[in-house]
C-alpha cells in the first residue's frame, strides 16, 4: 500500500466519511469546533494508519463480526486478526478480572498492563498479587513519571484533589492519562473492560472503534454485558475479585476517590463523589487531551510536560 497515492486518498476519503458520520451520531452533533478539532486529529491519525497498514485491519475487523461472537471468543478473534501488539489495560475490576482469566485460559499474546497510580486500595494490591499467583502470569505495572508527580504534589499537596476539579483532573492526568500514553505506545489495539450500561460516554464508545486521538483500535469485549452477568460469570469460574465489593464498593479506583455505594446509587456514583456534576470519568476513555465538556481546562503547565 505504501507509495500508492490514489489508494491512500481513497481510504482517507472512505474512512474519513464513515468516521465523521459516526462521530456525528455518537456525539449528537456537539459544537462544530469540537468536531473540527477531532477531524484535524483524525487526518493525522489516518495518515499514520495508512503508513503502518492499520487501515486494512480497521476495514477487515467489522464490529458486527466481533459482536456475533461470545465475549471470550472476541479476544481470540482479535488476536488472530490484528497484526501487531495488543494491550489490555487491567484496573482489577470484575470485568478486568474476567478478561484476564480468558487471556490466561487461551494463553493469548496480549500485553496485560495496569496503571499503578500509587493510590490504590491495599485490597487492590492484594488482589493484584493473588491474581498473578493464581494464573502464573505477570501484569506489567506502568507508573507515573516521577518528575511530573513531584511537580504535581509540590503544587497541590497529596490531597489537593478535593480542592477543585482542575486539581483532580491534573492528578488523573499525571497518575493515569499520561501513563496510559506510555502503555499504548506502539500498540495496534487497546482492550478495555468498559460496558455500555455504565454511562453515556462508555455507551458511545461502542464494542469496537478507532481512538483517533491515540491512534489505536479500541475494543471493549464486555460492552454488551451487564454487571450482574459479569459477576455471575466470575462466580461460575471462581475468578477472584476485590474484597471491597463485599463491602458495598462497585467501581473501584484510587482510594481517595472511591467510596462504597449507598442503597440505590448508580454503579459509578462512588467515584469522585464530591463532584456532583461530572461524568465520573478520569480521562482514560475520553479523547486524549480533551477534557470532559464540564471539566475545567487542564493546567497548561501539566499538559505540556510530556503529554506526548
Ligand atoms: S482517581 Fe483520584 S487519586 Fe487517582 S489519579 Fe485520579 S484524582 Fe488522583
Amino acid at each position: 500500500m505504501r507509495g500508492d497515492g490514489n489508494l491512500a486518498d481513497k481510504y482517507r476519503v472512505d474512512f474519513g466519511i464513515a468516521l465523521r458520520l459516526s462521530i456525528a451520531r455518537q456525539h449528537r452533533l456537539r459544537v462544530a469546533s469540537e468536531i473540527s478539532e477531532f477531524y484535524f486529529r483524525f487526518d493525522f491519525a489516518v495518515a499514520a494508519l495508512i503508513r503502518c497498514g492499520m487501515l486494512d485491519m480497521a476495514r477487515r475487523i467489522r464490529s458486527e463480526d466481533v459482536a456475533a461472537l461470545p465475549a471470550r471468543e472476541r479476544l481470540v478473534y482479535l488476536r488472530r486478526e490484528i497484526d501487531g501488539p495488543i494491550v489490555f489495560t487491567h484496573g482489577f475490576g470484575i470485568e478486568g478480572q474476567l478478561i484476564f482469566y480468558w487471556i490466561c485460559e487461551r494463553d493469548l499474546d496480549i500485553d496485560v498492563v495496569t496503571l499503578d497510580t500509587g493510590r490504590l486500595f491495599p485490597e487492590t494490591y492484594t488482589l493484584w498479587a493473588e491474581t498473578e499467583r493464581r494464573y502464573g502470569r505477570r501484569i506489567r505495572a506502568i507508573y507515573p513519571d516521577r518528575a511530573a508527580l513531584d511537580r504535581l504534589v509540590a503544587k497541590q499537596g497529596s490531597d489537593g484533589i478535593y480542592e477543585s476539579k482542575q486539581a483532580r483532573a491534573a492528578c488523573c492526568d499525571v497518575r493515569k492519562t499520561r501513563p496510559l500514553d506510555r502503555a499504548l505506545s506502539g500498540a495496534a489495539a487497546w482492550i478495555t473492560g468498559l460496558r455500555a450500561d455504565q454511562n453515556e460516554i462508555r455507551r458511545d464508545g461502542g464494542l469496537s472503534g478507532f481512538d483517533a486521538s491515540r491512534g489505536v483500535l479500541k475494543f471493549n469485549p464486555l460492552y454488551d454485558w451487564t454487571r450482574e452477568v459479569v459477576l455471575a460469570e466470575t462466580r461460575r469460574l471462581y475468578v477472584p475479585i476485590n474484597s471491597l465489593h463485599a463491602k458495598g464498593f462497585a467501581s473501584i479506583g484510587c482510594a481517595p476517590c472511591t467510596r462504597a455505594l449507598r442503597p440505590g446509587e448508580a454503579e459509578r456514583n462512588g467515584r469522585w463523589w464530591w463532584e456532583q456534576d461530572g461524568h465520573k470519568e478520569c480521562g482514560l476513555h475520553l479523547p486524549r487531551n480533551r477534557p470532559a465538556k464540564d471539566s475545567p481546562r487542564r493546567d497548561p503547565v501539566e499538559i505540556s510536560a510530556g503529554c506526548g
